[in-house]
């Protein structure tokens, strides 16, 4: 879950066969987690690729002029021009939700070009705030109102994605702020819209000051999505008064502050038999069942201390700390997870998924709802055999059922009457170290994977290691929210991201750098990084043809010099302009980086804070001796 490099390989076979529905995945997930060597020759099959992409890139274009991108009205033009103020009139009854909310607007507005985002005085531009309970859960309306616009939300939140979209469609220039034309209705078809900060290996949610965290989780927010999940992952430390566990928890907090600031619910994954580093030795598990990653210091509930408490206790009593530390946050999910990592395979545990996980997920999930009031409880199956879920979901039918929501990956594993949500890897497949060649785009591999369980899912928790993802993030938020084509997604993206003048030629490279996304490999890449053998999945990879990388290099540069300022400089250009660069070095150079490339790599670790990060998070700089 939360991670560990050998799930890859796992990761990887999803990306060709994407099994969905098959009954073997998760004894398949197994079995490649026995061999530890990824299987190369099953990436991912570029012709289709190509024609999927090209397809969608028309009649993304076509369906977008016609019919407008989201539901119902739009498409309805509006002439405009630009306003260097700008006037929101917030509803009477207005509340901290709205005025944060403003906030998320103004900052975005300021960032862009020199209009003023004001609530008093006279204005050109006037932008009214209104709740409209009738509109769908959510859901959001852009309408005209007495030579302004209105924006509607169902809610806070659907007045949060209104300004979102207002945004995406607007012009920024020396002139001002011109107001997007597009007018209408959306509503989102599924109601957990999630994304997984794995908060950890000292990347960037670990490590960059906190408020670059905490704009993004709003920027996020702007697209779609309404709940953010996190981990705090107890190994790291020697119980819940280690003082770095404290700093830890402090930095946990602000980041789920800013997701409640706007509106956005909260939850926490925990792992079943969750443990501290200094965890009692009697307590530990000493029948181990490493699927996926492994912690030492994972306790079996079954177990008793000399002092006559038990395992259970033990994890009851540290995830129970851990539940009113977050209580004043009200967070809405507790996940509890059975392997990678967690479980125990000793007599009275096994097999864990269908027995110690579902006795000990009940005892925690009790605890959970005792703690945290409302709080819905979510069974992850990640990494359980076809048996064990067989097992495990005989266990949840019965009485003695817990979970409120099922998240399955990969497969459709789905109770009853409960919802299930997927828990899509975007962070970590086909490149690494992760994120360490720039902006990683495997949207039309999301979009093919949603496309197997969009009809049973009710969405999603896209697992993120860092900001190099952004825009396959932005893609799912995108799916989960209308099922939107990621070529529509991404053409709005680069319009309001980068510029509108360029949509056609940015889209092109998206897609080329889609295409060309492969493991890289030279013999010195990780040298003196302290990363476990099998842990590396990209060793030994050959140099791969890569066409189109010239083109998309030579569009890069030319697009550079045109851009305003905001946008040349912001992060989200530079990481996508060295993944172009670096596409075409390293191709040009039969696949060893030359001085260039490393000077990009050291850009990448600037921009992510990873100068600190974990190997596999690293851009791959030389070392310094
Ligand atoms: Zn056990």
């Amino acid at each position: 879950m939360p991670t560990r490099a050998r799930s890859i390989c796992f990761q990887q076979d999803l990306s060709t066969g994407y099994a969905i529905g098959k009954p073997d995945t998760g004894r398949r997930m197994i079995r490649w987690e026995k061999n530890s060597m990824c299987n190369s020759s099953k990436r991912f099959d570029r012709r289709r690729f190509l024609k999927d992409s090209l397809l969608a890139g028309a009649a993304g274009g076509i369906l977008a002029a016609a019919l407008g991108s989201h539901s119902s009205l739009a498409g309805e033009q509006v002439a405009a021009s630009s306003a260097k103020v700008v006037r929101v009139v917030l509803p009477p009854k207005s509340n901290d939700l709205l005025e944060k909310i403003l906030g998320v607007f103004s900052r975005q507005v300021a960032k862009r070009c020199p209009a003023r985002v004001t609530t008093q005085g006279e204005a050109p531009l006037t932008v009214a705030l209104t709740l409209d309970p009738a509109i769908g859960s959510e859901g959001f309306r852009i309408s005209g109102r007495g030579g302004g616009i209105e924006v509607a939300g169902q809610n806070e939140l659907g007045v949060l994605y209104g300004l979102g979209k207002l945004l995406r469609t607007s012009r920024y220039s020396q002139e001002g702020f011109t107001p997007g034309s597009w007018r209408g209705q959306s509503v989102p078809q599924k109601p957990i819209r999630g994304i997984y900060f794995a908060t950890h290996f000292h990347n960037f949610y670990h490590e960059a000051p906190i408020e670059e965290v905490q704009h993004y989780v709003a920027e996020l927010a702007l697209w779609g999505f309404n709940t953010l999940l996190v981990w705090y992952d107890m190994h790291h430390f020697d119980g819940f008064d280690d003082p770095k566990a404290a700093a830890f928890r402090k930095r946990l907090y602000a980041i789920c502050k800013a997701a409640r600031d706007v509106g956005l619910e909260i939850g926490l994954i925990t792992i079943a038999n969750e443990a501290y580093n200094n965890s009692p030795a009697e307590l530990r598990v000493g029948a181990d069942v490493h699927r996926g990653g492994w912690y030492d210091c994972a306790v079996c509930p079954e177990k008793t201390g000399r002092d006559g408490r038990s395992g259970l206790d033990y994890i009851l009593g540290v995830l129970g700390e851990e539940f009113d530390w977050i209580a004043p946050l009200r967070p809405k999910y507790v996940v509890i997870w059975p392997y990678d990592q967690g479980g125990c395979g000793c007599e009275k545990c096994r097999p864990w998924g269908s027995n110690g996980f579902v006795r000990t997920g009940a005892k925690v999930a009790g605890l959970a709802r005792k703690k945290l009031p409302g709080v819905k409880v979510v069974a992850s199956t990640w990494y359980l055999n076809r048996e064990e879920w067989a097992g495990m979901a005989k266990a949840m039918t019965g009485k003695d059922g817990w979970a409120d929501v099922i998240l399955s990956e990969g497969h459709i594993w789905k109770l009853d009457g409960r919802p299930m949500v997927g828990f899509p890897e975007i962070s970590m497949h086909g490149m690494f170290p992760w994120g360490g060649f720039g902006a990683s785009v495997l949207a039309a591999r999301a979009a093919r994977q949603w496309d197997g369980v969009k009809a049973a899912s009710d969405g999603g928790f896209p697992y993120s290691e860092g900001i190099y993802e952004d825009i396959t993030k932005v893609a799912c938020s995108q799916l989960y929210w209308s099922d939107r084509p990621p070529a529509e997604t991404l053409r709005e993206y680069i319009a309001y991201e980068y510029s509108p003048e360029h949509v056609d030629a940015l889209y092109k490279v998206m897609m080329t750098l889609e295409q060309n996304h492969h493991f890289r490999w030279w013999p010195e890449q990780l040298a003196g990084a302290d990363i476990p053998a099998h842990w590396i999945p990209n060793r030994g990879a050959k140099p791969q043809p890569d066409p189109g990388a010239e083109d998309a290099w030579a569009t890069v540069q030319q697009v550079d010099k045109a851009l305003p300022q905001w946008s040349r400089s912001s992060w989200r250009w530079r990481v996508f302009y060295l993944r172009a660069l670096l596409d075409a070095r390293l191709k040009a150079n039969g696949g060893t980086p030359d001085a260039r490339c490393n000077e990009a790599f050291e850009e990448l670790i600037r921009i992510y804070h990873a100068q600190g990060a974990n190997p596999v998070l690293r851009p791959p700089a030389p070392r310094k001796k």
